[in-house]
């Protein structure tokens, strides 16, 4: 019998997540990680959320993951970034205390009782041997101690650390993070499974030390009052809240910087993987942007009782002594230490089209991948795929959640979520640089929106088994409010001319309008509706305030009812894995390569990829209708 159901390899946000899914499916997991104390580690920016990760992080809260509570209790300020523009893209955001934020998701990962945690380095990948298929299925791990565990899947959530290659100035040094070794050997074994392998990087600034800036000289931003929580089920923040400064590079920033260019490992020939265009280095900056004089900075502390300083703008591999210099011309830093300098990491990630949407690998039955090992950057992109293949991973094993009998695999769909559209992109389209998330990789966006997030994914979560009775009671209760609530606001009517004598301002046409249909006009609002019908004034503040986000979406999302119902037909056809495209009379040699290469597993994935055309996929589709007995070709 094996050791494990699941076993999953490292504990930052990925595996966290990934181990916390399993357990809460009820299948006996092991977290096999190098340190306990490194657990929910933030490698870089002291931060969760942000434009469209902020969507990622409120649907993985909406199927009771953690980083959305975690986030809450270690967060120290909070801003709904871009306010001013619709609710479909406001991105909740906090900064929060790094050693608040650890504590917080270990002792999420104390109080599972389906979870082991064991300390200690996975060198090697236990494997069957070739199935008729010529797939090895993986069934467990070895460490580097010699000790093995079995079990019926593993997920890799191994980040940076394969092979990984620290670069400052002209030093390299073979490490995982900073101070922190490499995982050799594992690479060597996906390969050998025949999974294509790919080379990143990305970087991170210098570290400062608080006491030595001088925050007089520099402008303080603060958070919102009150702070806007990630989770549904948080009700207010707790923590102390603190200001972060702002201030800015100058051009004798940029003239230290490009004089010693030469000196950096991506100018230099040294560093020839590619990095995240979205948070470039600072190098980068100068060079792309020559005619920017300045580039703002966020001075962001690293917690409340920590005077660690996270410069946010300036990400760095210039030579320690060239960091220093550079630093010391930014207003508020001229007297600034450096506690630790900046660095470029490379390391090796596998090219995620060799994965199915569950996650698993298409070539190692067993093997799931999630987080940057997929060619992601970012700690929410990283949780959502560690969530959603923990999930898929637990199915597998035969995990059933409080004993239901639901679907054995759980994917969501571009028109379910933000999740759905990561994992999409990755599967179908790969990556050429570290992939992260952004609200315009959405096309169902005034759909997918960060405050409806629950009650687009929690049903889901119910079905397949991870939500926990506390979520799943307050979903229910929030869920009959909002029903209950609309459908007295349908109820309720007026005519354009009793609206008016109530001061309420629409269309003069002569049309009776409900008043769910009036709060989409900009006058309207929940308030002025109560003074009409003041029998509304009983309504929950936080019921009233989505049914009028709801109410402005309405219309637009209905007409977008139509794609959504192309798109789930589509994805409901599946294309089977061995699928014999040279068998399909019609089709253009480029195109049957291309589907040859990416294996798409539903229709809607095949016309994902670059290239495909309409009458390639009806020729596909007229296939697999036909029923052909598809004989894999090559
Ligand atoms: P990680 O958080 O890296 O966790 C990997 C875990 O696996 C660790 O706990 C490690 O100990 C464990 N592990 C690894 N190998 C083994 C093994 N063989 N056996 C057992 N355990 C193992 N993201 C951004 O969004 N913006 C940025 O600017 C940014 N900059 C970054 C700069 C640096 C220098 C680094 C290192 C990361 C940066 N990131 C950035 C990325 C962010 O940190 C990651 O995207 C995120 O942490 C990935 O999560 P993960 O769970 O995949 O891996």
């Amino acid at each position: 019998m094996a050791n494990f159901d699941v076993i999953v390899v490292g504990g930052g946000h990925a595996g966290s997540e990934a181990a916390a899914a399993a357990a809460r499916l009820g299948a006996r997991t092991a977290l096999i990680t190098h340190r306990f104390d490194t657990i929910g580690e933030m490698s870089c920016n002291p931060a969760i959320g942000g434009l469209g990760k902020g969507h990622l992080v409120r649907e993985i809260d909406a199927l009771d993951g953690l980083m959305g509570r975690v986030a809450d209790a270690a967060g120290i300020q909070f801003r709904l970034l871009n306010r001013s523009r619709g609710p479909a893209v406001h991105g909740p955001r906090a900064q929060a205390d790094r050693k608040l934020y650890r504590r917080a998701i270990q002792a999420e990962m104390r109080a599972l009782s389906n979870l082991d945690v064991i300390e200690g380095g996975i060198v090697d990948l236990i494997v069957s041997d070739f199935d008729d298929a010529d797939r090895l299925r993986v069934c467990g791990v070895v460490l580097a101690d010699g000790r093995s565990y079995n079990a019926r899947s593993v997920v890799l959530t191994t980040g940076t650390f394969l092979n990984g290659l620290i670069h400052i100035g002209e030093s390299r040094q073979p490490a995982g993070r900073v101070n922190e070794a490499p995982s050799l050997g594992i690479s060597e074994k996906l390969r050998l499974i025949g999974l294509q392998l790919g080379r990143l990087k990305t970087g991170t600034p210098a570290r400062l030390d608080g006491r030595t800036i001088n925050w007089g000289a520099v402008e303080m931003q603060h958070g919102d009052q009150p702070p806007v929580p990630f989770s549904f089920l948080t009700t207010s923040i707790t923590t102390p809240q603190i200001a972060c400064g702002v201030t800015e590079t100058t051009p004798a920033t940029h003239a230290i910087i490009r004089d010693n260019l030469h000196r950096s490992p991506m100018y230099s020939g040294q560093i020839g993987s590619v990095g995240p265009r979205y948070c470039p280095s600072i190098e980068d900056k100068v060079v792309r942007f020559a005619d920017r004089e300045r580039h703002q900075i966020f001075l962001e502390p690293e917690g409340l009782d920590d005077d660690t300083v996270y410069p946010n703008g300036v990400s760095t591999s210039l030579p320690a002594e060239i960091q220093d210099r550079f630093l010391r011309t930014i207003p508020g830093l001229e007297a600034v230490v450096v506690i630790r300098p900046g660095y470029a990491i490379e390391y090796d990630h596998v090219d995620p089209r060799e994965l199915l949407p569950t996650l698993e690998t298409k070539k190692a039955p067993g093997l799931y991948l999630a987080g940057q090992i997929n060619g992601t950057t970012g700690y929410e992109e990283a949780a959502g795929q560690g969530l959603i293949a923990g999930l898929n991973a637990a199915l597998a094993a035969g995990a059933a959640g409080s004993g239901r009998t639901g679907p054995r695999t759980f994917t969501l769909s571009r028109a379910d979520a933000y999740l759905g559209v990561m994992i999409d992109d990755l599967v179908t389209r790969g990556v050429s640089e570290p992939y992260r998330m952004f609200t315009s990789r959405a096309e169902y966006r005034l759909r997918l929106r960060a405050d409806n997030a629950d009650s687009r994914l929690t049903p889901f979560g119910v079905a397949v088994g991870c939500v926990g009775s506390v979520r799943d009671a307050a979903y229910s209760e929030k869920a009959l409010a909002l029903t209950s609530v609309r459908a007295r606001l349908e109820a309720l009517t007026l005519t354009p001319s009793e609206a008016a004598r109530a001061g309420l301002e629409i269309n003069r046409d002569g049309k009776r309008r409900s008043g769910f249909e009036m709060l989409v006009y900009p006058g309207v609002d929940f308030a002025r509706l109560t003074r009409v019908w003041p029998e509304l004034t009983e309504v929950a503040p936080e019921i009233a305030e989505q049914i009028s986000v709801d109410a402005k979406y309405a219309s637009y999302v209905d007409r977008q009812a139509i794609d959504v119902a192309t798109l789930k037909r589509e994805e409901s056809v599946r294309i089977p894995l061995g699928f014999a495209y040279g068998a399909v009379i019609g089709l253009s040699n480029e195109v049957r390569m291309k589907l040859d290469k990416h294996r798409p597993s539903t229709l809607a994935q095949a016309g994902q990829i670059d290239g495909m055309t309409p009458a390639a996929l009806m020729l596909v589709l007229a296939q697999l209708r036909k029923g052909t007995r598809a004989v894999a070709s090559g």
